[in-house]
């Protein structure tokens, strides 16, 4: 269901009511951040999974740190808080969460610090943000910030003018997504999304210092590549070359999930066709992240629900089959929805 309320410093408030003013600092400037969080809804439990949920906080506690902004929350704090959130809104579809912690004062002068901190969490229905089925990237005229002018390491809001660009130039030339370079000229990650190529049968992605954001749906890549499919990924820097031989080319991200990538600069990779490790891993990542792989459940995926909440709604969708439409979010593998 759409959402009734927000959180918003401290308060859950209704949707009309957390609002900020247009005189803000963080939209005047840019100076904020966040984080995207995904929630799946799993029918058979009746249960709505945060997929890594505390990572995900840790890693806006640490945009936080860089961009001198001090929550007033820990991340267990942060966990229950949202979890409430989901609750109260009464969500028992797919759902994408939205933590934004920004520099709230309301004048004029652009600097981080000594400015008020504000915080909030909004979470709606979503579905997929980019095509999953296979996408043709152009590699973009614009380059990838640099650590030292807008850290990519910190989820920035500003920092996605920079993404903006280079989506825009990618779909008014055709494509489907852009890859971006580094300054030096090495591949670095797309508009929102990370990287990884197969080549000569090996995993690679750009190294942590190729001013990339540090997915969670990267390292989650590298986490199952390594315990289902033994395979080591290499975290290295990339040319731009490599990737119009690499056997296989997906981008992954909170949003896009696990997108197989088929062309790039309109040469196919490999035959065009979307390869078994991307689509191997694809599936392997649904799985894990609506919470039908029991050994990743506890680890990676919250439960909103309690225990007995869940029990209650399972014994009254046994007595009541639901229609299917009405419950079931369109399904990830036939929606090209683009949200962005
Ligand atoms: N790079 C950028 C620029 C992004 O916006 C995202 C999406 N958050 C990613 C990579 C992937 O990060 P994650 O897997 O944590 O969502």
């Amino acid at each position: 269901m759409d959402a009734k309320d927000f959180f918003m410093n401290g308060e859950f408030l209704s949707v009309e009511r957390a609002v900020i003013s247009i005189r803000t600092h963080g939209f005047a400037y840019g100076t904020a951040c966040f984080e995207g969080i995904r929630g799946y809804w799993n029918e058979q439990d009746q249960q709505l999974y945060l997929f890594r949920l505390r990572e995900h906080y840790e890693r806006l506690l640490r945009s936080c740190k860089i961009l001198q902004i001090s929550l007033p929350y820990t991340v267990d704090q942060l966990i229950e808080i949202t979890r409430e959130l989901v609750r109260r809104n009464d969500q028992r579809q797919d759902v994408y969460i939205r933590p934004v912690a920004y520099k709230a004062d309301e004048m004029i002068g652009v600097r981080l610090h000594n400015l008020t901190d504000h915080f909030t969490i909004t979470a709606e229905p979503f579905g997929n943000y980019i095509d999953i089925t296979g996408l043709h990237c152009g590699v973009s005229s614009w380059r990838r910030i640099d650590d030292n002018a807008i850290p990519a390491r910190a989820k920035i809001t500003g920092s996605y003018v920079n993404s903006a660009f280079a989506k825009s130039e990618a779909l008014q030339n055709g494509f489907d997504e852009a890859i971006m370079l580094t300054h030096e000229g090495h591949v670095s990650e797309g508009s929102a999304e990370n990287i990884f190529l197969v080549i000569n049968g090996d995993l690679v992605t750009p190294a942590a210092t190729e001013n990339i954001l540090l997915g969670i749906t990267r390292d989650t890549v590298i986490e199952l590549a390594r315990r289902e499919l033994g395979r080591i990924t290499r975290e290295r820097q990339i040319d731009r070359t490599e990737l119009y031989i690499a056997e296989e080319i997906f981008l992954c991200g909170t949003g896009a999930q696990i997108a197989p990538v088929v062309r790039v600069d309109h040469r196919s990779i490999g035959d065009g066709k979307v390869g078994p490790i991307s689509s191997t891993l694809q599936e392997l990542y649904f799985e894990v992240a609506r919470g039908r792989r029991p050994e990743y459940r506890a680890q990676w995926c919250t439960p909103v629900y309690t225990q007995a909440e869940a029990h209650q709604r399972e014994r009254q969708a046994l007595d009541h089959p639901p229609d299917a439409r009405l419950h079931h979010p369109p399904d990830a593998r036939q929606s090209s929805e683009v949200l962005d």
